[in-house]
């Protein structure tokens, strides 16, 4: 079934007086790999600093391996947020649904109290494309809700080492969730994300798990004391949290409120930006780019035939990529867009 689509214009109006239906429309179209809804999201995309924002969002990042309880905080910690008067987006990035077209994340159900809420809104992964197309698409529904005037734009995403580095060149702040217990092996992955996180929270500091979830915090502080100090002269801190009780949610949120006061005022979150920006330039040009390269027919043929080779001629990866850029520059690649 064909979608109706509407003019620009009213998307434009839509998303400035903050509708959730012309948000979610404009996101699908962002999200859709049809070409004459690419063309129609490149124009929004264009003519979105049209719209007069009177602040900007804080962007948070929270990721934690499945079953953290990265649902039930985000829960918490948004209900708590809208009770403070603060309009939230929540978006989501599940590496696993572009593999299986399963979900981890799973959908807006998990937030039950914040599916009802009229100051918050929930929008699932998108799905049936690339991490690294979902990610480019995730950046850009962050700008949509940015100039649909929300407070607070929270990225989620599971953290199961994949999908964490791209979050945290989209966010200001990024926030680790991670269990009572786990202090004892800091190693590979785990090791790696930490040293991206702002915060460290531990969930599930509740009944019996919060004597386990004190020692984790002196572990996972002795931890964070070996990591090279930050740039931005913050030292990330190791707090304790229980979604299902609620308990250390404004701790957290003071946390967030007192690195944003610091980042404003040393400009870092603003050169922050800047670099995000540079970075996501540099991937979305690369990944266009790709994109029509390999939509270029005789290309996409030869690219084909020449991965065949590899066993029937036993050219080594090396020999057949050269042999592809010697020729690359004979095939009419204006044919791919
Ligand atoms: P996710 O996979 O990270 O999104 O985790 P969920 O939010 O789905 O939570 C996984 C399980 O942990 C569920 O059974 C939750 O009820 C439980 N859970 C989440 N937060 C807490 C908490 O603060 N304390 C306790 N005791 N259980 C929790």
């Amino acid at each position: 079934m064909k979608r109706k689509r509407l003019p620009v214009p009213q998307y434009l109006a839509g998303i400035a007086s903050s509708s959730a239906v012309v948000l979610s429309q404009a996101i699908t179209i962002i999200e859709s790999n049809k070409p004459e809804d690419q063309v129609l999201a490149s124009e929004i995309m264009q003519q979105l600093s049209t719209i007069k924002k009177e602040n900007t969002a804080l962007r948070i990042g929270i990721t934690g391996v499945p079953g953290v309880g990265k649902s039930t905080f985000i829960d918490t910690f948004g209900s708590f947020l809208t009770h403070q008067g603060l309009k939230i987006a929540i978006l989501s990035i599940d590496p696993s649904s572009q593999k299986t077209k399963g979900s981890i994340l799973g959908d807006k159900t998990r937030m039950e109290n914040l599916a009802r809420d009229k100051n918050a809104y929930i929008r699932p992964s998108p799905s049936g494309t690339t991490l690294g197309g979902v990610a480019h698409k995730t950046h850009e529904t962050i700008l949509l809700c940015e100039a649909a005037g929300f407070d607070c734009v929270i990225v989620e995403t599971v953290g199961v080492g994949q999908s964490e580095t791209m979050v945290k060149d989209m966010v200001d702040f990024f926030l680790l969730l991670m269990l009572p217990g786990g202090g004892d092996e800091l190693q590979g992955v785990k090791r790696g994300i930490m040293e991206m996180a702002d915060a460290i929270a531990i969930n599930k500091s509740d009944g019996d798990q919060i004597k386990t979830a004190r020692k984790a915090k002196v572990n996972y502080q002795n931890a964070m004391h070996l990591f090279p100090p930050n740039l931005n002269g913050w030292v990330p801190p190791v707090l304790l949290c229980s979604a299902i009780e609620k308990t250390g949610i404004t701790e957290i949120w003071e946390s967030i409120k007192k690195f944003e006061g610091k980042m404003i005022q040393n400009k870092f979150l603003e050169s922050n930006r800047q670099s995000q920006n540079e970075i996501w330039f540099e991937q979305l040009l690369q990944y266009k780019l790709m994109e029509k390269l390999y939509k270029a027919p005789e290309l996409h043929t030869k690219i084909t035939e020449t991965k065949k080779s590899f066993f029937q001629d036993k050219i080594n990866v090396p020999t057949a990529v050269n042999k592809i850029l010697k020729e690359w520059q004979h095939f009419d690649i204006k044919k791919g867009s």
